[in-house]
């Protein structure tokens, strides 16, 4: 795969990355959309969220006015929390936050594969117990966490919808995973295992 572009966001330091090769650019979460326009070549095709907490999504209903045809992938519970600003925790933050643009969001199941450009597809792999919400995403040697693991960091399971066995259960599953790959946290460095 070419090379990952981190930016860092400013609410909480959230993560977003963008993926693509000169014609195609894809999006793992999205919160600064100032940031991230200037790294994103030809034509932005979609989003992949690895879950739908407030600081991974809030800046796509900016992103999808600028691009009307990207696409944002998901599972079913994260489609309904990004149409609700309790289930994604926006409105305990002062700036609730609902997507505006439904019916670009796509959803998909475990074990689905994507693809991105060139011979680069995307694996959705679910990983709930942060959140019901939570996909990892595999894309070549690189596999793209969210919150359901982030290196040297407990798993946060102490907030509403979360399931502290599930998220044991889905970290197991990540680090299998993760063997001889890169891991690109939801927040912090990319790290390999
Ligand atoms: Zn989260």
């Amino acid at each position: 795969m070419s090379e990952v572009t981190r930016v860092v966001n400013s609410v909480f330091n959230s993560c977003s990355y963008v993926v693509g090769d000169d014609e195609r650019s894809w999006l793992i979460d999205c919160g600064d959309v100032d940031s991230i326009l200037p790294l994103i070549k030809g034509r932005l095709c979609g989003v992949l969220l690895t879950h739908a907490h407030f600081d991974h999504i809030y800046g796509l209903n900016q992103l999808l006015s600028i691009f009307p045809h990207a696409r944002v992938y998901t599972n079913a519970a994260g489609r309904e929390a990004l149409l609700s600003d309790k289930l994604n925790f926006s409105r305990y933050y002062g700036d609730p936050f609902t997507l505006l643009y439904p019916e670009n969001v796509d959803i998909v199941a475990d074990g689905q594969m994507l693809p991105l450009y060139g011979d680069t597809t995307a694996s959705a792999v679910e990983t709930p117990g942060h959140s019901p919400s939570c996909v990892t995403w595999i894309i070549g040697e690189s596999v793209f966490t969210g919150d359901s693991h982030i290196p040297g960091v407990k798993t946060v399971t102490n907030i509403p919808h979360s399931d502290k066995d599930l998220a044991h259960q889905s970290e197991a599953r990540i680090l299998q995973l993760a063997e001889h790959r890169l891991v690109y946290p939801g927040h912090a460095a990319p790290t390999e295992l």
